[in-house]
């Protein structure tokens, strides 16, 4: 993988360009597409954001998310897409395996590859450019640093600002986990200045679920947690007929799992959702606990050292018998009191 800098001299040379991301985008998955699409449309390249899947619909007021094409929706002109471009900007994902069914047309294409992202372990191999920094706090950032370091900081517009603001927002939690460095709030000064009205993307994505998700969330708090205190843990099991019960849609569970970390004491969050043909887990911790490599070594998984996923064929119940289990590997840092 050459330095994302060697990039910068084709910036200027008309293209064809697919830019992808993670199935089921969030917000700094599509905030960081639609913002380095908004910023490759000024040089008049050709552009188009391919989503492996669909997305959650607080996602649509982003400028440009009307032309995403949803790969599983319209499946023939994205593989043609693909197979003609000159670039595929691979965004806020380290392995191919994270689009799903757009894996074997991605490999598949002619088109060189672009990693920007940062997630640990990238698959480095398949990327003729790359930036890959896991200390980041989103993709957002780093297509704002590959904004600036290319010379075109000044073509940052509201647009772009909206789309970048949104990921950077969401990925951090809203400014609080420790990925949130000064240069991070520098680059929101610089959006800031450049138009952002950032109080309008809050309400977008955090005002904007309609009341079975709430009433959802009360049921599972209720419900569906089990604190366990002896590991500082909370094991959240969502089985399919609450999915239906509550008519959840996609993104309807996001935030669920930073919930319980409001609870004093606790370091780590699992939960388990009986979706479709899997049952996805997703991880959230606190100091030194790495759900990363937790979720690489038990559930298929991985992401970042305090937030990952991962996913298994087994029953929820199978499932989440394999995760009490597996917890004992991690008590000696989960009641460090370290970090209490
Ligand atoms: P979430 O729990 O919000 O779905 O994901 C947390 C983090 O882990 C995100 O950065 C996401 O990209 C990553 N992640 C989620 N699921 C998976 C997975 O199945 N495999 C890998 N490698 N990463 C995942
Ligand atoms: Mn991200």
């Amino acid at each position: 993988m050459l330095p994302i800098e060697d990039f910068f001299s084709l910036l200027q040379i008309p293209s064809k360009i697919v830019i992808t991301t993670h199935q089921k985008p969030d917000g700094d998955a599509m905030g960081s597409s639609l913002g380095l699409m908004n910023f490759l449309l000024k040089f008049h390249h050709q552009v188009q954001v391919i989503s492996p899947t669909n997305w959650a619909s607080f996602l649509n007021w982003m400028p440009g998310c009307n032309t995403v094409l949803d790969f599983e929706q319209k499946k023939l002109i994205s593989e043609k897409i693909i197979k003609e471009a000159d670039y595929i900007f691979c965004l806020d994902f380290n392995t191919l395996s994270r689009i799903k069914n757009m894996e074997s047309h991605v490999n598949n294409s002619p088109a060189k590859k672009i990693l920007i992202d940062h997630h640990e372990q990238p698959q480095r191999e398949v990327f003729t450019y790359g930036v890959s920094i896991p200390s980041k706090s989103s993709t957002c950032e780093m297509v704002y640093d590959f904004i600036v370091a290319s010379g075109n900081g000044h073509l940052i517009d509201e647009k772009i600002g909206q789309c970048l603001y949104a990921g950077v927002m969401t990925d951090t939690g809203s400014f609080r986990f420790p990925a949130t460095s000064a240069s991070v709030h520098r680059m929101i000064a610089h959006l800031k200045d450049a138009g952002l009205k950032h109080q309008y993307v809050h309400e977008q994505i955090y005002d904007s679920a309609l009341e079975n998700r709430l009433r959802f969330f009360g049921h599972v708090m209720l419900n569906c947690m089990d604190v366990m205190y002896e590991y500082n843990t909370v094991l959240i099991t969502v089985p399919k007929t609450d999915v239906q019960r509550f008519h959840l849609q996609t993104g309807d569970t996001e935030g669920l799992v930073n919930m319980p970390m409001s609870i004093k004491g606790i370091k780590m969050v699992a939960i388990c959702i009986d979706r479709e043909g899997e049952r996805k887990w997703s991880f959230r911790s606190k100091g030194n606990i790495d759900v990363n490599t937790f979720a690489r070594q038990y559930f298929n998984g991985g992401g970042h050292a305090n937030a990952a996923g991962g996913n298994s064929l087994d029953s929820l119940e199978a499932t989440t018998t394999h995760f009490r289990n597996v917890l004992p590997t991690l008590k000696a840092v989960l009641s460090d009191k370290e970090y209490q």
